[in-house]
This record gives structure tokens, C-alpha cells and sequence, in this order.
């Protein structure tokens, strides 16, 4: 059977098939070396000369993560972050990008911050609105449109087609941080997507023990051979030994996200029904603004993440963190361990976060037993 006809679970489970040549191994191993021989007629015959460029290691989780996007070429990084902000540094001062008002709270102060002083036009929108992202792109001068679907912390979701429309039309390129919906989810590829990036760190790896970061692009143009020019230059990349982690976790990725959306699909319908809570906020319950997009846009779940409004406000929403006993009170998001979050707490001043907001990362355990902690804890922190 080639890969071809596999579907990408099949591919993420055996790492697209890799066995050792030599020694019949059916994982990687990890390549140490930071330097590479020269070919005694002075060439680099082999491709490889110095590992701020690349490393084998990272061959596989490049591979995989390519296939499971429908993408032309990945590129690991070392963070989320380095992978997110390489798309911003590969256009020039004075050029207009369009983000989201709603995003990942990190990025959104890069670019608020270095990418608006180093001179880039940045220009925040309401991205769950198609007609905001449209009245905003300036064409011929917007290079990049910027979504994030769904999106931190309220999850409200974008319309990848039509997002991707109004960039094309406008002469500009759209990337989409996946890293939420996951390629299980949502392949924005495959919805006109120019660039998906991920905060690696969360599902792919899905063990909370690295730092990583990824880019997969539709085309390997000239466009990603910049990316990976900056990747080389800035220094933005993986360890070897995370590089491996990485593609180990990524084989259970199906399963994992399986598992946490139909988790977390229960635990919203318990909870939308909650005395104690005011608003469940998950693009799998038919009441929520965003859902009908999702519906075209995600196939097999709507992610493992929800947040909650609690009532009693931003007092009852930390007293109830507080007390639950399963889940852990952490930050970050779709590893194996439920978090839960007092969002605006991390993100401060400016956040357009809800301060009654309590953010939900539903991880693998039994969903049952993740209802009635957070149930218990509603209860105490109410009758305190
Ligand atoms: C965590 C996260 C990032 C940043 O990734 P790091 O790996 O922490 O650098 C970006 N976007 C989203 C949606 C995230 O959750």
C-alpha cells in the first residue's frame, strides 16, 4: 500500500511508514550533530552543512505534519511563536497585515509592540466578521491576512473560504493559526489557506513537555524558502531531542483529538444547562454564534476546548479554579492533563477577555470525571 491511499490517521500513527533501512528500526533515531563533512571536491553533495539550517531529525515530523495539512512543505520551529512571527518577518516595513482583534494574547502584543515599531501597518478586526476583514484589506498594499480559528479565549471562529477570498483578491497571502482545530479538525489548506501555523506545543505534541512551533504552506515557493531562510538566521530552531518528541506525540494525535472533542461536546451540553454557569462558550453547541461556520469548516468535532462564564463574576470564576482538585490550574492547552484557566488573570490589562471567564483545555481523562470535579467546585465556591 503506498501512503497515497492512507488515510492521515493511518499516517500520523506510523509516522508515514518510516522503517531504518539498516537496522529494520521502526522509529527515528535522533541525529546529535551540529556539523556535516564536506565532499572532498569542496561540495555540500549530501545537503546538509550546518544544523542552524536543518537537521534529519526533523525530516519525519516535517513529513507528517505536511501530509496531515494537504500542505506542499512544513518547517518545525522553536516555538510557536519563532513559526507566528517568521510569517510577519518575511514581509517588509511599511507593508499592512490584518489580524484579529480575538487571538492568541502573545502574539497579539508582538504585534501591538516590535512588528508596529520595526514598521509593519498592523491593523486589528473583528475576524469572526467576513465583511470586517473585507472593509480593512487594502489591495496592493495588505500582504497578510491573519486568522486564528476558533479562536483564544471565546473561540469565535472565521470563515477560512471566505477570509481567504478577500486576501487573494486583495493581492495578499492568508494564514491561519490552526493550532486549536488541529489537521484533524480543519486542514485550511484545503479552504484556501496559504500558510498554517501551530503552537506545536499544544495537540501535535500533546504531553506538555516541549516548547515547539510549525509552518505548513500550500506551495514551496519562494515565499517558503524565505520562511526557512529566517528560520536559519534567527536561530528559531528545535532541538533534536524535541524534534523527536514531537513526532512521537503526533502519532497519537488522532485518537487524543478525538477523544477530547467528544469529551468536550458532553461536558458543554452539561454545562449550558448549569445553575452556577452563565454562558458556555464551544462551537459544537448549536446556540453558539459561530456554529454553522464551524460546521462547514470542521469534520469530526469541534475541539477540545471551551471556556465557561461564570456567575458571580471574575470573583466566582477564581474561587472556582480554585477548588477543583482533578483538573490542573495552568496555562497552554491540548495535552493529555485537563487545565483549566482564569484567562484574563494571564493575559491583563487590555484583554478583551471576560473577566468571568474560566478556559477549559479538555485533555484524556474520563469526561465524567471532569464534569463532577468542576461541578464540585462550582458548588463549594458558590457556598462559600
Ligand atoms: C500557545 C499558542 C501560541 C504560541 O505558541 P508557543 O508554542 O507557546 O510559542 C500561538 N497560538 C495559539 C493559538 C496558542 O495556543
Amino acid at each position: 500500500m503506498t501512503n497515497k491511499n492512507l488515510a492521515p490517521a493511518s499516517l500520523a500513527a506510523q509516522a508515514m511508514g518510516w522503517v531504518d533501512p539498516v537496522t529494520k528500526a521502526v522509529v527515528p533515531p535522533i541525529h546529535m550533530a551540529s556539523t556535516y563533512l564536506r565532499d572532498e571536491d569542496n561540495g555540500y553533495r549530501s545537503g546538509r552543512i550546518y544544523a542552524r539550517a536543518d537537521n534529519p531529525t526533523f525530516d519525519q515530523a516535517e513529513a507528517t505534519l505536511s501530509a496531515l495539512e494537504g500542505g506542499a512543505g512544513a518547517l518545525i520551529f522553536s516555538s510557536g511563536m519563532s513559526a507566528a512571527t517568521a510569517c510577519f518577518l518575511a514581509l517588509a516595513p511599511g507593508d499592512h497585515v490584518v489580524v484579529p482583534k480575538v487571538m492568541y494574547w502573545s502574539l497579539r502584543n508582538w504585534l501591538a509592540t516590535f512588528a508596529t515599531q520595526w514598521g509593519l501597518k498592523v491593523e486589528f478586526v473583528d475576524a469572526d466578521r467576513t465583511d470586517a476583514i473585507a472593509a480593512a484589506v487594502k489591495p496592493g498594499a495588505t500582504k497578510l491576512v491573519w486568522i486564528e480559528t476558533p479562536a483564544n479565549p471565546t473561540w469565535c471562529v472565521t470563515d477560512i473560504a471566505a477570509a481567504a477570498d478577500i486576501a487573494h483578491k486583495a493581492g495578499a497571502l492568508l494564514a491561519v493559526d490552526s493550532t486549536v482545530a488541529t489537521p484533524v479538525l480543519t486542514r485550511p489548506i484545503e479552504h484556501g489557506a496559504d500558510i498554517v501555523m501551530h503552537s506545536a506545543t499544544k495537540y501535535l505534541n500533546g504531553h506538555s513537555d516541549l516548547i515547539a512551533g510549525a509552518l505548513v504552506t500550500a506551495r514551496t515557493d519562494e515565499h517558503w524558502t524565505k520562511l526557512r531562510m529566517i528560520r536559519a538566521q534567527l536561530g528559531t530552531i528545535l532541538g533534536q531531542t524535541e524534534a523527536w518528541l514531537l513526532m512521537r506525540g503526533m502519532r497519537t494525535l488522532y485518537p487524543r483529538v478525538d477523544w477530547a472533542c467528544r469529551s468536550a461536546q458532553k461536558m458543554a451540553e452539561r454545562f449550558a444547562a448549569h445553575p452556577m454557569i452563565e454562558e458556555v462558550l464551544y462551537p459544537g453547541l448549536s446556540s453558539f454564534t459561530g456554529h454553522a461556520v464551524s460546521k462547514k469548516q470542521m469534520a469530526g468535532g469541534f475541539g477540545g476546548m471551551l471556556s465557561v462564564r461564570i456567575k458571580g463574576g471574575e470573583r466566582a470564576a477564581i474561587a472556582t479554579a480554585a477548588r477543583v482538585e482533578l483538573w490542573k490550574r495552568a496555562t497552554s492547552l491540548g495535552g493529555v492533563e485537563s487545565l483549566i484557566e482564569h484567562r484574563a488573570s494571564i493575559e491583563g490589562p487590555g484583554t478583551p477577555c471576560p473577566t468571568d471567564l474560566l478556559r477549559l483545555s479538555v485533555g484524556c481523562e474520563d469526561g465524567n470525571d471532569l464534569y463532577e470535579d468542576l461541578d464540585q467546585a462550582l458548588k463549594r465556591a458558590h457556598n462559600a
